[in-house]
């Protein structure tokens, strides 16, 4: 990053100080957030912040910006660089300038990948797209449908389609290994491999997939929906695909299903 632009970003947050009782009540409000150990919610927090007021956000037609809904996506988008170090965490999401915020005209299930590896997401007239320096669009109700344990994160979705940009202009389902990580790419191809083979095998069979069938349609879209499931049905993922719950574990430097095992245990159930 050009060192304006750092200070730019260090100015912006100069104004904007950390608010702890926002942050607090965001986190209160979001499932996925409530759930979080407390010195990881200390970690996220001023991560999230950062996001806030260093990104650039965009309101289509019609839509207000709300500063805790605006704070609450950017933790859900946090949330995948939650187990790195700050290095990491701030190189994940370098690529990432402007975040639109669509109204409705904007269904990301009908997303067309090109040859180029862009994802291109298109309602009758195109929408928004996930691209290497471009944009990060969310809709409003696929935002407003994101936060719990129901296996669907847009946020989620389209920030691990950044992170997969990270090391190429190409989305190819194969983002940068945090150094951190123990994870080796050998593997990682091998584990997806083996997943993206019993995917398009369940449907050569007509038979019904184990996860959503939008992650047979490219490698770049099953990373995306593994990791919606991660992190969002963690329980039902590592049923499926266990040594994929394992890679993903090891690469985020999470474990979602104990979060979502410690929700169940105190009785507060997925809705
Ligand atoms: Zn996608």
């Amino acid at each position: 990053m050009a060192w304006w632009h750092r200070r730019r970003e260090a100015r912006r947050l100069a104004r904007h100080p950390f608010d702890p009782e926002a942050w607090r009540a965001v986190r209160h409000a979001v499932p996925l957030l409530a759930d979080l150990e407390d010195f990881d919610a200390e970690r996220l927090g001023p991560r999230a912040w950062q996001l806030l007021h260093t990104k650039h956000w965009v309101a289509g037609d019609g839509v207000e910006f709300d500063a805790s809904a605006q704070l609450a996506i950017a933790a859900q988008a946090c949330l995948l660089t939650l187990g790195w170090d700050e290095q990491d965490a701030q190189a994940a999401f370098a690529n990432v300038h402007d975040i639109i915020l669509l109204p409705d005209a904007f269904h990301r299930r009908v997303e067309e990948m090109d040859e180029a590896g862009v994802v291109h997401e298109y309602d009758d007239e195109r929408a928004g797209e996930t691209s290497w320096r471009g944009p990060v669009a969310l809709a409003i109700p696929d935002i407003d449908n994101s936060g719990d344990y129901s296996g669907y994160n847009v946020i989620i979705h389209e920030f691990t389609h950044k992170l997969d940009l990270g090391n190429s202009q190409d989305v190819d389902g194969f983002p940068p290994l945090a150094a951190a990580s123990d994870v080796t790419s050998r593997e990682w191809h091998r584990v997806f491999t083996h997943v993206w083979d019993d995917l398009q095998a369940h449907i050569a069979r007509d038979e019904p997939t184990p996860i959503d069938d939008y992650a047979a349609t490219h490698p770049g879209e099953c990373f995306a929906v593994c990791c919606e499931l991660f992190f969002t049905a963690p329980d039902q993922l590592i049923e499926v695909y266990p040594d994929l719950y394992d890679l993903l574990k090891r690469y985020f430097g999470q474990d979602p299903l104990a979060r979502l095992q410690r929700r169940q245990a105190a009785g507060t159930d997925r809705p």
